[in-house]
């Protein structure tokens, strides 16, 4: 077996441990004589699989009692139309922060069910910083104000949070969930696609404020109502049963390490070995700036697109794998998310230097 470095920006790694553990489970779970592929959800054994999930979330991520954790479907994207369909049933008014394709998708969604409105945007410099956002910036009315924590595609992140007083916050965490410790009293609602950085695409995580379900507007689809999922233990109908497995082993994994403080030492780690190589180099350089740099996606650029072209070609020829940028950025980007080993980012470094030398005449 040779696994290669991916710094795919999703789906992306899992842990190897996680991997071995799904693998040896994989024609039977326990002792039940089958896989969790094949186990009914209505069974005693999946129930404690769900909730044992649930369970080690919980204990990771400090989620206050007062918070429900939902196991969904249809990705982040859903969550687009699901977070105004059930909170802008107030002023039905909510503000959003564009910092690059998601958040942007997340506001153009939102307009379709009441008035959205974009109080900031890092538009103008390809969104390669986070904009600043003040207390008088927000509508004291708005039903909530939505924010994209980590931006996949610009490598920018959120390091404080906008203070949006009364107001409901709501965060796309797709990208940065579980990569450091959060505050999540500070939010109504968190959401997140599990291809990042939690387990395999079909799983969105959900979670939300008790006193924000059960306001859902009427021509809200069932399905999209969190009120259904809350009532039914995120089993009104079948969810994505094993990657909901898989990030329960996620889960244990991270727990296993020490948790989340441990997570973010590792990966502050990663991610200052990168910059600093990047900050430094003479061929390289990073596109965004100091003090909006995300700690999951790197994007950089030697401002030649061909030379760009034979980086990533020749990069996996090495074993380092999906390093291409995002199309609106160009260049190349290097998701270094949790799975991601220290090993991954210096064989990268390694291979950035010798190219720089030979191509940076
Ligand atoms: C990947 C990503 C999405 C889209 O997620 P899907 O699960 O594919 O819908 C949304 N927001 C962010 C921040 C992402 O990284």
């Amino acid at each position: 077996m040779a696994r290669a470095y991916n710094f795919s920006a999703g789906p992306s790694m899992l842990p190897e441990e996680v991997l071995k553990r799904a693998a040896e489970e994989m024609c039977e779970y326990g002792t039940t004589g089958q896989s969790v592929m094949e186990m009914s959800h209505r069974s005693p054994e999946y129930q404690s699989i769900i909730d044992e999930a649930e369970r080690d979330l919980r204990e990771i991520m400090s989620i206050p009692y007062n918070y429900k954790v939902l196991f969904l479907q249809g990705g982040a994207s859903t969550q687009f139309a699901m977070v105004p369909l059930n909170l802008m049933t107030g002023s039905g008014k909510a503000d959003f922060v564009l910092t690059g394709q998601w958040a942007k998708k997340a506001y153009k969604e939102a307009a379709k069910y009441g008035k959205a409105r974009a109080i900031a945007s890092s538009e103008d410099k390809t969104f390669s910083y986070i904009p600043k956002v003040t207390p008088d910036m927000i509508d004291p009315e708005a039903d909530f104000v939505h924010i994209c924590m980590n931006n996949t595609i610009y490598g920018t992140l959120w390091h404080t949070l906008p203070d949006t007083g009364e107001v409901t916050l709501v965060a796309d965490i797709s990208s940065c969930i579980l990569s450091e410790p959060i505050d999540v009293k500070r939010f109504g609602i968190l959401y997140a696609g599990a291809q990042k950085n939690v387990g395999p695409a079909g799983l969105t995580i959900v979670i939300i404020r008790e006193d924000l379900i059960g306001h859902a507007m009427d021509i809200t689809p069932t399905m999209l109502d969190y009120k259904t999922h809350s009532d039914n233990g995120s089993m009104f109908n079948t969810p994505p049963c094993y990657a909901i497995y898989v990030a329960g082993l996620v889960f244990k994994w991270i727990k296993s390490i020490g948790g989340l403080s441990e997570m973010k030492k590792r990966n502050e780690e990663k991610a200052e070995l990168l910059y600093s190589f990047l900050d430094s180099s003479k061929l390289f350089r990073p596109t965004v700036e100091k003090g909006s740099r995300s700690l999951m996606n790197v994007p950089f650029v030697t401002g030649d697109e061909a030379l760009d072209k034979k980086f990533v070609k020749e990069a996996a020829e090495r074993g380092l794998y999906n390093l291409k940028g995002h199309r609106s950025v160009g260049g190349m980007r290097a998701s270094i998310y949790n799975a991601m080993p220290k090993e991954g980012v210096i064989k990268l470094i390694e291979f950035m230097k010798e190219f720089e030398e030979k191509n940076n005449a």
